[in-house]
């Protein structure tokens, strides 16, 4: 009888912890190498060669924060905080400006709630970035999550809003499950204006697809007029840390939060494309649009710039 509830609390043991070890920790390392994944050398054979075209500045807008367990951004990284901050980026030149995401509006990031304490929405700079839009040359988003494209499916100006649109097609089918009621036809018969390629649309901006994260994920690479080169990963990464240590998100996530799955597989090969663009070009800031601890320390080093211009 002893025999037998030993074996029994044993395979007990042992379900448990490989249940817990395959939820938290399992498929997460990226793989040795990624060859030829992230061309930066392609990027960069897309820049004007006039300086003075590119742009002068970034700026980031904060709609949101949040604070939740830095081991949901990085398998095994308990112990730690990651956090979360939503926003939209604005990228400056004399003459135009271009915004890269749409954030979240007070319902969804209501939603999404994690602490009561570190939660935050800012109404005021959710309706500056409705606003920016309207002024914006093009707008882009890194992909088509609930947390990047609230200020374009339900934007109250659909109509002045859509021909600044620049997506693709994978973006633009996602759109109308986030609209409230149905989306505008004049955002739901865009066309895209972005084919799936490599592709510069303003000088000294550089579209680079990376399916993965979801199937119209795509990286934003930045050269401005002081030299510096920055690369908007979007969600390919929750938080750097993940990029620093090849570890991507716990298998958790796939049953917790993503619905259609992740592409595990494509996620990891682009965390070690991206660790080793990182090492090979040291100067280059690589920026996951939730990494608070990041950009706040970036904008303290005057490498981005804190609000939009009006
Ligand atoms: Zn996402
Ligand atoms: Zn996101």
């Amino acid at each position: 009888m002893l025999r037998t509830i030993l074996i029994a609390a044993a395979a007990l043991g042992i379900a448990i912890f490989g249940g817990f070890w395959w939820l938290f920790l399992a498929d997460s390392k990226a793989p040795a190498a990624a060859p030829g994944l992230f061309a930066i050398e392609d990027w960069r054979s897309r820049l004007p060669e006039d300086a003075s075209a590119l742009p002068t500045e970034i700026r980031v807008l904060e709609i949101g924060r949040d604070k939740a367990p830095g081991f949901a951004a990085r398998a095994g990284g308990f112990g730690t905080d990651w956090n979360t901050t939503y926003n939209a980026v604005q990228i400056v030149w004399p003459d135009r400006t271009l915004i890269v995401d749409g954030a979240i509006d007070a319902a969804t990031a209501a939603g999404m709630k994690q602490s009561e304490a570190d939660w935050a929405f800012d109404a005021a700079a959710y309706e500056t970035l409705l606003a920016a839009m309207l002024k914006a040359e093009q707008v882009v988003i890194t992909h088509e999550h609930l947390d990047h494209v609230m200020a374009v499916a339900r934007h109250p100006d659909p109509a002045a809003l859509a021909p600044r649109l620049v997506l693709n097609a994978p973006q633009i089918g996602a759109l109308p499950i986030f609209a409230i009621g149905a989306l505008d036809p004049a955002i739901a018969g865009l066309a895209p204006r972005l084919d799936g390629t490599v592709q510069s649309i303003a000088p000294g901006v550089v579209i680079i697809p990376a399916a993965g994260h979801t199937p119209g994920s795509q990286l934003v690479f930045i050269r401005t007029q002081d030299g510096r080169e920055t690369l908007l990963i979007g969600d390919v990464a929750w938080s750097l840390d993940a990029v620093e240590t090849l570890t991507t998100r716990p298998v958790l996530t796939q049953y917790m939060i993503f619905d259609p799955n992740e592409d595990r597989t494509s996620v990891k090969a682009q965390l070690r494309a991206l660790h080793d663009l990182m090492e090979a070009n040291p100067d280059l800031t690589v920026i996951p649009a939730h990494d608070g601890d990041l950009i706040r320390g970036l904008i303290q080093d005057d490498l981005l710039t804190e609000g939009f211009k009006e």
